[in-house]
């Protein structure tokens, strides 16, 4: 655990840690725990297939941990959804090429104990490959992210996640304005698709690495 925190809570985080890669693996995919950022890019070296296809989508944790910059600075083809100048039609595209890339990478809003993956989107861009296409997708999330359960996991996203993110987006939304999520039925609303992922057909398509500190939100 790379946080300064009581021996006691690091024990307990361990603990719910490794029950995560335990259930995830019976939900075939595949958990992994990193400490540190330098970790998590060794591990991606391994997992990732140089001159192959990358695609991401939108997460803080990427850029964080410095995920981002190592797969500009790779020989990889990345799919940069954010490179200087793009324009909304080239961004599009890119969400498309995604369904074909060899890797998609992200995060996820939260993780339940039982290895439930649950995350709200709003175009459906960055859950859509998660479920369908890419050949690996490599979830990248801080400890933040670990919840008890499904219930959990919609409030923190509902209530923590997504007005943050909009705030961010600089979206006009009652909850930028009030600071809680009302469920609005806003135009402009960020939170369209609840997606909880359960399982996988494909052993181990689904990889998630949890990193030992606060990423995110
Ligand atoms: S449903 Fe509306 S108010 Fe609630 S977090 Fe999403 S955008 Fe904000």
């Amino acid at each position: 655990m790379n946080i300064r925190m009581d021996n006691n809570v690091s024990w307990y985080i361990e603990k719910q840690i490794d029950r995560i890669i335990n259930n995830l693996r019976k939900r075939n995919m595949e958990g992994f725990f990193v400490s540190d950022n330098s970790e998590l890019i060794s591990l991606l070296e391994k997992l990732i297939a140089e001159n192959s296809v990358i695609g991401v989508g939108d997460s803080m944790t990427l850029f964080e941990t410095g995920v981002i910059d190592f797969i500009r600075k790779g020989s990889y083809i990345f799919l940069d959804k954010y490179k200087r100048g793009i324009t909304s039609e080239e961004k599009k595209q890119i969400y498309i090429q995604n369904f074909s890339a060899d890797t998609f990478l992200c995060s996820t809003n939260a993780i339940t104990e039982s290895g439930e993956l649950y995350n709200i989107d709003g175009n459906g861009s960055r859950v859509a490959p998660m479920l369908y296409g890419p050949k690996q997708v490599i979830l990248v999330a801080g400890i933040n992210k670990i919840v008890k359960d499904i219930e959990e996991a919609e409030k923190r996203v509902r209530n923590y996640s997504a007005p943050i993110d909009a705030k961010r987006l600089d979206k006009d939304t009652p909850c930028v304005n009030l600071g809680y999520c009302i469920d609005c039925k806003s135009p402009n609303r960020i939170c369209n698709d609840f997606v909880v992922i359960r399982g996988q057909f494909i052993k181990n398509r689904i990889k998630v690495i949890i990193v030992g500190k606060q990423l995110g939100y």
